[in-house]
């Protein structure tokens, strides 16, 4: 037999924001499809219409292309097997359903709201399936031209799936292994409403992956109650022979482990859930993104791609060709994965660590005009130079501006304690001396000018910490920041010189 040719697709309804569990399910599947030189496929799955979120599908489409997950067909990305939405492929599901019907293996429901609820408290437990839908009002039990007549009257009805009872299904999924559960704990499942005439999500998402070639289902954990269900379908359907390899992954738990992850869990401890800042269209609220926290795309691919999966050794950095080359979804995990989001914080770190600092400081410009710095002002050599001084004491690019605005603003107060502590009676005369040292030095590049500077103090018998702390209060405005000779040649000698002498006039 030939092997199947992978193809895979990320299925969102567009319900609101994409949780940041649903970006890692993306993740895994564009990993897996990247390994295999598959296909990944971005089907939006709207036949809800009631859940239907304005916006949504645009959000996540935006979050993939911030993140730098490409699809290679869908919604937005054309390709043979579309349309990708489905609420433009009523016709298709239309036509399945009535095969279906056509077998025998579905029938048509009358069954309204009302008599459902007398049912229910009628028969405890009630369940819609073998054992009672004999009793209920469906085209199992009306004669035929009642049924006809009731549709032909504009009667609303829905189709259920006529499941048989006590049959084992059994589930191959590449995480779980085999899970086997008998068919008589499912109902007989709505697979289509006539109100809207709309599929439920159970039967368009069959349908799908069969007409699309779907290979494997690769989705979260929560739809691993529905796998037995699909699983009937596609025998229904007599499709068991391209019926696509399952694997439900771990679900996301809350930083401390217990419960799923939710959004609460982000405003309590501050972290975001969702990829980009989100704006509720229905209650105005604003959520927070990981694009406007600050992270990094490929950190934030770094961190995911670990929770719930690891390499089989310690590794944790890792690029996204190398996950490619490494991820391996039966090394995923059977149990929920904290999310550690101060891991997420370090990957920062790291990421920003590992950039190069042109583009790092590239990332900086924005920051430095939100405190309204004009940047034309700065060569990108200048830039980069700064921010290879402090980058290693930031999480966020944001973070820089903290520690690098004595660059771009002298200072016109100084830190008082640094002021007790650093600068006496006779530091005014020290600083003019300094002034006439540097004033002196030709070459103002960092080592030439410490050593000249070293010299003279060794040379004066002055004190070391106090010269240069009461240097560097002159010209930071705080005792502290990168090596003083480095920050120098940055500002040069013109404006190193004009802060001694305004911190000399303002603190005497
Ligand atoms: N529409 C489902 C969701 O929102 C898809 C589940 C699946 O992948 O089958 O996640």
């Amino acid at each position: 037999m030939t092997e199947r040719r992978v193809r895979v697709r990320f299925a969102p309804s567009p319900t609101g924001a994409l949780h940041i569990g649903g970006v890692r399910t993306a993740l895994y599947n564009y990993l897996f499809a990247r390994q295999h030189g598959g296909d990944l496929i971005f089907r939006i799955e709207d036949t809800d219409s009631n859940r239907f979120v304005p916006g949504a599908e645009e959000y996540i489409l935006e979050s993939f292309k911030w993140l730098g997950i490409p699809f290679d067909e869908g919604v937005g990305f054309g390709g043979e097997h579309g349309p990708y939405r489905q609420s433009e492929r009523r016709d298709i599901y239309k036509k399945y359903v009535q095969i279906l019907l056509d077998a025998g293996k579905a029938y048509i429901a009358f069954d309204t709201p009302a008599e459902l609820e007398a049912k229910r408290t009628e028969i405890a437990n009630f369940q819609y399936d073998a054992s009672t839908r004999m009793q209920m009002r469906n085209s199992l039990t009306l004669p035929k031209e009642e049924v006809d007549a009731l549709i032909a009257e504009g009667k609303q009805y829905v189709v259920r799936f006529k499941i048989e009872p006590n049959e084992d299904v059994h589930v191959n999924d590449l995480i779980r292994g085999e899970v086997v559960i008998n068919s008589s704990i499912l109902d007989d499942k709505v697979l289509y409403k006539s109100a809207d005439e709309l599929p439920t999500y159970h039967l368009a998402n069959i349908v799908d992956d069969h007409l699309m070639e779907v290979s494997h289902v690769i989705r979260g954990e929560e739809w691993l109650p529905s796998a037995p269900l699909h699983v009937l379908l596609y025998r229904a359907f007599d499709w068991e022979d391209t019926m696509p390899v399952f694997a439900h992954l771990p679900l996301l738990l809350k930083p401390e482990g217990n419960g799923k992850l939710s959004k609460r869990d982000g405003d309590r401890l501050g972290f975001p859930v969702f990829p980009l800042e989100w704006h509720d269209p229905k209650t105005g609220e604003v959520s927070s993104g990981y694009r406007e926290s600050g992270y990094l795309p490929e950190a934030v691919i770094n961190f995911l791609a670990l929770l719930g999966w690891n390499p089989g050794n310690d590794q944790e950095l890792m690029s996204v060709d190398e996950l490619v080359q490494l991820f391996n979804l039966s090394h995923c995990s059977k149990s929920g994965a904290k999310f550690d989001y101060k891991k997420g914080v370090w990957f920062n770190h790291e990421y920003i660590m590992m950039k190069p600092d042109e583009e790092i400081a590239s990332l900086f410009k924005p920051v430095l005009k939100a405190n309204g710095i004009n940047v034309d002002l700065y060569s990108d050599v200048f830039l980069t130079k700064v921010v290879s001084l402090v980058k290693g004491r930031v999480n966020f690019v944001k973070e820089l501006w903290e520690q690098t605005r004595f660059f771009f603003v002298a200072p016109t107060e100084y830190a008082e304690k640094d002021v007790k502590k650093r600068w006496s009676e006779d530091t005014p005369r020290i600083m003019g001396e300094l002034m006439e040292v540097l004033r002196g030095i030709d070459d103002f590049s960092s080592k030439a000018s410490e050593d000249i500077v070293i010299g003279w103090i060794t040379e004066m018998g002055y004190h070391m910490g106090n010269v240069m702390n009461a240097f560097r209060l002159s010209v930071v405005g705080e005792c502290k920041g990168p090596h003083m000779f480095d920050i120098t040649e940055l500002l040069g000698k013109e404006d190193t010189l004009a802060r001694i002498q305004r911190a000399v006039e303002t603190l005497k």
